[in-house]
């Protein structure tokens, strides 16, 4: 069966980067019939926070990214410990002891000298003397897994075939000094034991996944298939990777940006598919392949998001938007004709208020002095109310009959006077919500 997994470090708040894991992931798994995980990698004590476990479920709620299963790795710390054991018991682990300094003098050697700054095994060639010393001066040494010198190979689902010279790569660190386990060996036992058949992360983690195939490998496990997506620039190729804690998702929420407008744009945005405003998850599903995504760097646009938000709000009936439409003040017998006539008019939900401040209050009017007893006369000529969606054709007609006036400059002028501005809603939806203009009716 199908099994997915998304694996947010809870560190931060999910961005745009990595919703596009998420939503790509849990994509596979609904098409497929399968489970979904959402999956907390929170081996690292220091920097996991309690409030971004809860963001990051608040965020995928929002998005109606439901999970099946939650796992926690802070939970599974043992797991790690027993593969750990496994792997030493092998020969392929051990320990090593240089201090960063010593390393980072080495990579530069290496550098100076045109080689791969790639982890030279020195500690391999330590006697157990040697590291009883080590141990007793520096405290415990990291473990390192070590790899099998030979090219790993993989068909990747956006990358195509992938072939890496593990000699090129240095033997991974997997358990820290301090007794930490790190992210590589943890989610490779998690994917095993969890029994995760399709990866999809970010090209980032390209390496990555060539060591976790050779640890997957030694332990005996299953390798899932492995997809990696490029990574976000920004609109002209800019990195993104620094503007990224501005593309949280809660504060595009806070933008005003609809959960279907985000969907549409990520599940679509580096694919060979049109990027088009779909109306439900289902139809984001079965539309959904990751093979379609290409291997480019994508760019994203945090703007692209606003004419798909304000689309996809003019297709939403009120039930969908009443919470909205009150909190922007319309009373309730008014909020089917306000929503009728603010629909089409709108980019986000917070652009109500200023359409219902309009009905409300009326606008400043603008009128041109040429126009002044126009207005008037069309004014003096105003229906009876009360208004309705005829009022506008027939107070238009009398003023047409009785000024001579037609087209532009008939209806402009009344707009501009009405509303104080050359474009806006139908008029004719407009006027019977205007308050001012019905109280003088
Ligand atoms: N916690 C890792 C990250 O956020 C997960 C990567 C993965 O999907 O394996 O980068």
């Amino acid at each position: 069966m199908t099994t997915t997994r998304f694996a947010p470090s809870p560190t931060g708040y999910i961005h745009v980067g990595n919703l596009r894991t998420a939503l790509m992931n849990y994509l596979i798994a609904r098409k497929a019939g399968g489970t979904f995980i959402l999956r907390i990698d929170d081996t690292d004590p220091e920097r996991s926070k309690e409030e971004y476990v809860d963001a990051i479920k608040q965020d995928m709620e929002w998005l109606g990214l439901h999970w099946d299963k939650v796992e926690r790795q802070s939970e599974r710390l043992d797991r790690y410990a027993e593969a750990a054991d496994k792997l030493r018991e092998m020969g392929r682990f051990y320990e090593a002891f240089e201090t960063p300094t010593e390393l980072d003098l080495k990579r530069k050697k290496q550098l100076n000298m045109g080689k791969p700054p790639v982890y030279d095994r020195a500690a391999l060639n330590l006697s157990d003397a040697e590291k009883e010393a080590l141990r007793a001066e520096r405290g415990n040494g990291v473990w390192r897994f070590k790899l099998d010198h030979e090219r790993i190979e993989w068909n990747d689902g956006i990358l195509g075939d992938i072939s890496i010279d593990a000699a090129s790569v240095s033997d991974p660190v997997l358990i820290r000094g301090d007794g930490q386990v790190l992210y590589t060996i943890a989610s490779v036992v998690d994917d095993t034991e969890m029994g995760v058949t399709d990866v999809v992360r970010g090209s980032d983690h390209v390496t990555n996944t060539a060591t976790q195939i050779q640890i997957i490998k030694a332990l005996g496990g299953n390798c899932p298939r492995f997809a990696h997506h490029s990574l976000l620039t920004g609109p002209q190729g800019e990195a993104l990777s620094k503007r990224l804690g501005t593309l949280a998702l809660r504060d595009l929420r806070e933008q005003g940006v609809q959960p279907m407008a985000l969907l549409s744009l990520m599940a679509r945005l580096g694919s060979s598919d049109p990027v088009e405003l779909r109306s439900d998850m289902a139809e984001l599903i079965e539309g959904f392949d990751v093979n379609r995504f290409g291997a480019a760097p994508t760019k994203f646009d945090v703007q692209d998001l606003f004419p798909l938000t304000a689309k996809h709000l003019q297709s939403l009936p009120l039930t969908d938007v009443a919470e909205a439409v009150a909190d922007a003040g319309v009373p309730a017998e008014l909020a089917e004709p306000f929503w009728a006539m603010a629909r089409e008019n709108i980019t986000t939900l917070a652009d109500l208020k200023g359409w219902w401040e309009l009905c409300r209050d009326g606008a400043e009017p603008l009128i041109a002095d040429e126009d002044r007893d126009f207005i008037a006369e069309a004014i003096a000529l105003l229906p009876e109310g009360p208004f309705d969606g005829e009022t506008w054709g027939k107070w238009t007609s009398a003023v047409k009959e009785a000024t001579g006036r037609k087209g532009k400059g008939l209806f402009m002028p009344l707009r501009k006077a009405l509303t104080g501005m050359e474009r806006g809603p139908e008029m004719a939806a407009l006027l019977p919500l205007l308050q001012v203009i019905r109280a003088k009716a």
